[in-house]
């Protein structure tokens, strides 16, 4: 079998390309235009790199943002203020604080500082209560969009199973959440698990998030899995991979992410589309399902 090839890109094009018509519907209903704040703090090059490029989908979308460039060494008091600033701007729906943070600042007090409502990378303690339980709020958005992924691809996850290598706060765990909300049999492995490989070729959902370049080999997995890899790694070559070993497990698999273009541009289409949503619920209208 060769793998049918989820591409990423094309799908994360697409939600963008939905997420124009939508807010130009909103604008006219409503009168509201949904505006994203984005927070940098300090120089680095990384950052700066992905801030850019939320502010270019905002403009793409044609949503408002808000940049707020602060030096390496604002205070935490300082960032504070700017966040209880923006948490009562009306023209915000969105608040992102870029991380990693220089260190003087405590990214969890920041994080927690961030009207729960208006929090669209998800990662406030009540964003990731209401993924627990169920409920609407903001998901994280590398995992919203694995999820996006595998739902566009018409991946079957009611009943399936679904086994995610990785449990860190910002992939493993919301993904594992998200998965059991779909109805999935899901099962969360770690760097503890005794015999990952016999774990995963249980599989027929496989997501991948340990930055461990391909360590999931064709062994590990049985055929016909649809697989995720939302690893990415630098070889000492400058070549770009994943978590998984591409050109072997497509061999077996049904559908699988390539790195680049697979998991990697969902990310920013899922901000936008959080950021969407946030403008819809606070001018009263039913959030995109
Ligand atoms: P973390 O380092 O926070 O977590 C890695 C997880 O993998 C841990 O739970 C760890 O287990 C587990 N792990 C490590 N080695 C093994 C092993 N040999 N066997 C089984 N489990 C193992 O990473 P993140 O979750 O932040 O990121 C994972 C990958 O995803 C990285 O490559 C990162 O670059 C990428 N990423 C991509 C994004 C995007 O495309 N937009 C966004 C975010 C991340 P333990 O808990 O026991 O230590």
């Amino acid at each position: 079998m060769t793998a049918k090839i989820i591409d990423g890109k094309a799908i994360s094009a697409q939600i963008r390309a939905e997420l124009v018509d939508e807010v130009k519907k909103l604008q006219a209903e409503t009168g509201v235009t949904p505006g994203l704040a984005v927070v940098l703090v300090g120089e680095d090059p990384a950052s700066k790199v992905y801030v850019g490029q939320k502010e270019k989908a905002c403009e793409e979308l044609g949503l408002v943002s808000k940049k707020f460039v602060l030096s390496v060494d604002t205070s935490e008091q300082e960032l504070l203020d700017l966040v209880a600033k923006l948490n009562n701007d009306p023209e915000v729906d969105g608040i992102l604080v870029q991380l990693p943070l220089p260190k003087q600042i405590d990214e969890n007090k920041v994080i927690a500082a961030i009207d729960p409502d208006k929090d669209v990378d998800g990662f406030h303690p009540v964003n990731v209560g209401r993924l627990v339980i169920g409920t609407e709020g903001f998901k994280p958005c590398t995992p919203y969009g694995v999820i996006h992924l595998l739902k566009r691809s018409n991946v079957q996850l009611a009943g399936a199973e679904a086994v995610v290598v990785g449990r860190s706060n910002i992939v493993g765990k919301p993904v594992a959440l998200m998965l059991i909300q779909e109805s999935a049999t899901v099962t969360v492995c770690h760097s503890k698990t005794k015999d990952l490989g016999e774990v995963c070729r249980r599989a027929d959902v496989l997501v991948v998030a340990t930055g461990r370049p391909n360590m999931v080999t064709a062994d590990m997995v049985k055929d016909g899995v649809v697989v995720i890899d939302v690893g990415v790694n630098r070889l000492e070559t400058g070549k770009l991979c994943g978590d998984v070993d591409f050109e072997a497990v497509s061999q077996k698999a049904s559908a699988i992410t390539p790195v680049p273009g697979g998991v990697g541009p969902m990310t920013i289409a899922m901000l936008m589309y959080n950021t969407v949503n946030s403008a819809r619920r606070r001018a009263g209208v039913p959030a995109l399902a």
